[in-house]
């Protein structure tokens, strides 16, 4: 053995000399050691061994210096490429052998929400979900060790709660030279890459469908939103988000029966599609019962996103036909955009949402951009829905009453109840507000029939101290028409107070009649019978239609104030007035003039055989203490308005 070696490292040893080989004493010889042959022998075979060891020492000495330096090399290269990968635009890990991550650069990791220690040695299915039932890790490795690689589709899981669907592609680390170690997988995480065609391949392979609609349903729309948002992300373009809500749904359901509600969902999702086709938004989903969503695609900006919900609207003004049932519905659309109004599909979906609920706070039928002080609104309105409920249970609303004037005497010939509700914080806080939110709430039924009953109860009263000639004018909103039993509920407010049939009258809005038409004109025939009169509230500003006012034969209609206003100063409106006062006359319909503020507008309005008027000028709504008061001292009250009316004769006189 030893022979060998010194073999091997004399062959090198001459020219292996240098200037660190030490040199031999001058003859090689020392002079005070005796020499045998087998001394010299030894001696030399020491000399060559030490010379030997040197030389090694100095071998690897070399060799460790170069590996020092081919180590610092390394080190450069390996820092570089963390840096490189660091930096890339896909997320990126390496897992050993047992699938655990050794490595993940900055992307993944905020993507994740960890850093890197807190994933090191963590398996890579504790971070990343394979969406395919039945898919295993194993069998992707499997895939991956015999092609070398394997791409497909998978989840990673966002900080706490999110899913982002992304692109795997795995490959497997197996390169000559390479020790045991390092063998493993890389991963790289691309949403980017993906082609379109590969998008909706990919997305519609995941997707579900609603059964009823054949619609994407919301676990769908949820993930194909994620992957909008994702590509829009990469992209920096906007996306925008419609959500859609139909307004009284429920009680169309409950009315027509889940057989029409079905098919109206139906006819409904073929509007909105209709309508999304055409501004190319393809992506329409269910994602409750009466809501739909609807994305808009980059490039797209608000304007587009409300012309589309302006298209929605307008597609929704005509009625949808049921089983030859013409069905009037209204959609109220909530928008958002992504990345102004929202970084996260939870985040966007929700603000589209509180946008929707603001447009149905409008009164619905409408569409509403979020912008961030709407949350504050929508708390306030949270808590102003549950204030109201209380007052509601608690019997806090209450009813103003506003004389209605004849033109011909000045004599109140009847009064309108009007809801007012006194806040205990806010004080006096208007029908206008806390109506449509009782609408929405379905808190409008008990409240409505409440106040008629109030309004009855009261109006006996009057009725008891003498004045008899009245009529009792109640507002009823859309909501309570859609009660099957709106007409028993109004006797049973008649027969509980006394209150005469013949002296109420119901007021609703044209558009709550047609909307309703065949209820509401089963509603009419009943009341007719009873002697209940009928009045068209706000006339003017709805369909305005003839066919439907000899249809419905109400008793009264009601100019709305908007025109009153400027009648002696704007001549369409003067012209209007007078066409719906020749029309009444025709019809044989009495017509008020409402919101009379000026002497003036009053004098127009009986110049025009007006019949009625109701207006500040004689006096605005009223407790019912005061209207007491009033009625008590009719005589002078009436006096003042007889006043005014026979001043506009006097005028009259003087002209002719
Ligand atoms: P409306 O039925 O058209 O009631 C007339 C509104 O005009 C009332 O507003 C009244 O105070 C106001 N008004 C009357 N004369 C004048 C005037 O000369 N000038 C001006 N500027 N305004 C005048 P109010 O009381 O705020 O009620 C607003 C709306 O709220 C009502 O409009 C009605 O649609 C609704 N509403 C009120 N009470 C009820 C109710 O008990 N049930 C239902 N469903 N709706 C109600
Ligand atoms: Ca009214
Ligand atoms: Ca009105």
């Amino acid at each position: 053995m030893a022979p060998k070696n010194f073999d091997g490292i004399m062959s090198n040893s001459g020219s292996n000399k240098n200037k660190n080989t030490l040199p031999p004493d001058d003859d090689g010889i020392s002079e005070n050691t005796p020499h045998s042959s087998a001394d010299e022998t030894n001696e030399g075979q020491d000399e060559s061994l030490e010379e030997i060891l040197l030389q090694e020492l100095l071998q690897k000495t070399g060799q460790l210096q170069k590996t020092e330096k081919e180590l610092t090399e390394i080190r450069q290269e390996l820092n570089i490429t963390r840096q490189l990968i660091a930096c890339q635009t896909n997320g990126i890990i390496f897992l050993d052998q047992q699938l655990r991550i050794i490595y993940a650069n900055n992307l993944f990791c905020s993507i994740t929400g960890r850093d890197l220690p807190n994933l090191n040695e963590k398996k890579i299915d504790q971070f990343v979900l394979l969406p395919e039932p039945g898919q295993h890790f194993e069998t992707i490795i499997q895939k991956a060790m015999h092609w070398g690689s394997w791409r497909g589709e998978v989840l990673i899981k966002e900080n706490d709660s999110g899913r982002l669907p992304m692109i795997m592609s795995l490959n497997y680390r197996d390169q000559e030279g390479d020790t045991e170690s390092t063998e493993g997988f890389v991963c790289r995480f691309s949403p980017q890459e993906m082609k379109e065609t590969e998008l909706t391949m990919h997305s519609s392979s995941r997707l579900s469908y609603d059964a009823l609609t054949g619609l994407p349903d919301r676990p769908s729309f949820q993930y194909h939103f994620s992957f909008c948002i994702e590509q829009a992300r990469v992209k920096h373009a906007f996306i925008g988000l419609l959500f859609i809500d139909l307004d009284h749904f429920k009680r169309i359901n409950r009315m027509l029966g889940p057989g029409v509600g079905d098919e109206l969902l139906c006819s409904v999702t073929a509007l909105l599609k209709q309508c999304g086709n055409a501004v190319g938004a393809d992506f329409i989903a269910r994602l409750s019962g009466d809501e739909f969503a609807i994305i808009l695609p980059p490039p797209t900006n608000v304007k587009q996103a409300e012309q589309l919900a302006e298209r929605i609207l307008k597609k929704f003004q005509q009625p949808v036909t049921i089983k030859s049932r013409d069905i009037f519905i209204t959609p109220s659309i909530g928008i958002s955009l992504y990345p102004d109004d929202g970084e996260s599909p939870p985040e966007l979906l929700r603000n589209a949402d509180t946008a929707m609920e603001m447009a149905k706070a409008r009164g619905g039928n409408t569409h509403c951009h979020w912008h961030s002080e709407m949350d504050t609104q929508a708390v306030q309105n949270l808590h102003l829905e549950n204030d109201l409920r209380k007052a509601v249970a608690n019997g806090d609303l209450f009813n103003h009453y506003q004389p209605q004037i004849d033109l011909t005497n000045g004599i109140i010939v009847g009064m309108e109840a009007l809801a007012r509700w006194e806040h205990p914080v806010h004080g006096s806080i208007s029908p206008v507000i806390f109506i449509p939110i009782a609408e929405n709430t379905g808190l409008i039924e008990e409240l409505g029939l409440d106040l008629v009953l109030l309004a009855c109860k009261e109006g006996c009263e009057w009725m008891k101290m003498g004045f008899k000639n009245f009529t009792m004018a109640v507002n009823l909103s859309g909501s309570l028409l859609r009660r099957n039993d709106l007409f028993e509920q109004i006797m049973e407010c008649l027969k509980t107070t006394g209150f005469p049939p013949t002296s109420l009258e119901v007021e609703f809005t044209e558009s709550v009649l047609i909307e309703n038409m065949d209820n509401t004109l089963d509603l009419i025939n009943k009341c007719r019978q009873e002697g209940i009169k009928m009045a068209i509230d706000d006339f003017g500003t709805g369909y305005s239609s003839l066919s439907y006012l000899q249809r419905f034969a109400v008793d009264k209609i009601k100019i709305d104030r908007s025109f009153i206003m400027d009648v002696t100063t704007n001549a369409s409106d003067a012209a209007i007035t007078m066409a719906i006062i020749a029309i009444a006359k025709k019809l044989n319909f009495q017509v008020l003039a409402e919101g009379v503020e000026y002497e003036d507008q009053l004098f127009f309005l009986q110049e025009n055989q007006c019949d009625e008027c109701q207006g500040f000028l004689f006096s605005k709504p009223i407790t019912a203490k005061q209207m007491t008061n009033l009625l008590m001292r009719d005589s002078s009250i009436a006096l003042k308005h007889k006043r005014i009316i026979d001043k506009f004769y006097s005028i009259k006189a003087q002209d002719d």
